[in-house]
């Protein structure tokens, strides 16, 4: 763990309240990423990864909802935090960028509305000031600032979501947290946007925390890798450590499902099966059900997160000596 993280994670836990049963998408997830860090978040679709996302954010709505452990951000708890006080830091200190932006802008107001009502929610700019800042964060993204007078549909596809990410740096916060932004885009824009977010992350300073189902997308970018699967972690450690020895089955299966440019050639393998129900998650290790290395116990015993080098893995074969049998 860095020094003093930005963000601490502990045991944060998220329940879908239901008719019959709560449906638990986060269970007790630990996380951490210091100052201008990247940091990954992967899983296939409905492991909660975009569930943390929002819970992390404070955007979580019902029937969704915090039921246990704390977001230490900057210090502040932002779990016990009211609307107003987090709205203080929304935008200025962390921003978020949704998967969609045209969901997430306003399409009937204008790109330089969108952000002129940003800048004024957290003071007093004058127009000369709005109209400075705005065109420079649109440059940043490489979008002329002619485009202050488009409205969202006027743009294209890339351009939107680069215009999303303009927006979350208005005041150059500390964190930005991205749900799957470039998920929309083909896989020529996504590259480049992935590379654009990474420059500007290295010029300006902040953190991302970035949610993705794409190995690869995070594979040049990310400092540290966190795998989710069925709500929980299960493998967490330097994105090169898990890439290069993956410790958990899960994540050798993340890993071996998509190519690589470097090695030998090799035939795809997906994982079979999905992930499972978290309204009724398996007993014993959750990925027994799709795991080519499971044993009799995998059935029964709920593996812990087990350090294992560099890492720590979710699997009971990387228990330690000690505490096995
Ligand atoms: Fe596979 Fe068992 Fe490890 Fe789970 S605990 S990942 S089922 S070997």
């Amino acid at each position: 763990m860095p020094d003093a993280p930005i963000l601490q994670v502990t045991d944060l836990s998220v329940e879908y309240a239901a008719e019959r049963q709560d449906v638990r998408a986060v269970d007790s997830v630990s996380l951490w990423v210091g100052k201008g860090e990247f940091v990954g978040v992967v899983g296939e679709s409905g492991c909660g990864k975009s569930t943390l996302l929002f819970a992390i954010a404070q955007l979580l709505s019902p029937p969704a909802s915090i039921v246990a452990g704390s977001v230490s951000f900057n210090g502040q708890n932002l779990v016990t935090m009211t609307e107003k006080q987090l709205n203080v830091l929304r935008w200025r200190d962390y921003s978020v960028v949704m998967q969609s932006a045209m969901n997430a802008l306003n399409p009937v107001i204008s790109i330089g509305a969108q952000f002129r009502d940003a800048l004024q929610a957290h003071g007093r700019f004058s127009a000369a000031d709005i109209a400075d800042r705005s065109g420079e964060v649109l440059a940043l993204v490489g979008i002329d600032r002619v485009h202050l007078k488009s409205y969202p549909h006027q743009l294209s596809g890339g351009m939107r979501q680069r215009a999303m990410i303009a927006m979350a740096l208005l005041f150059t916060p500390d964190l930005v947290i991205m749900d799957e932004p470039t998920s929309a885009l083909d896989v020529v824009a996504q590259r480049s946007l992935m590379g654009q977010i990474r420059e500007l992350q290295r010029t300006l300073g902040f953190a991302v925390l970035f949610v993705t189902h794409d190995m690869s997308l995070v594979s040049h970018y990310s400092d540290q890798l966190l795998v989710m699967y069925a709500g929980q972690v299960v493998e967490i450690g330097l994105t090169r450590t898990v890439f290069d020895t993956p410790a958990h089955p899960y994540s050798r299966g993340l890993l071996d499902a998509f190519p690589s440019v470097r090695g030998e050639r090799r035939r795809l393998t997906g994982i079979p099966g999905s992930p499972p129900s978290l309204g009724r998650p398996p007993s014993g290790c959750r990925f027994h059900e799709r795991c080519p290395v499971a044993e009799a116990e995998c059935t029964t015993e709920q593996p812990e997160l087990y350090p294992v080098g560099e890492v720590a893995s979710r699997c009971l074969l990387n228990r330690p000596p000690a505490v096995k049998g």
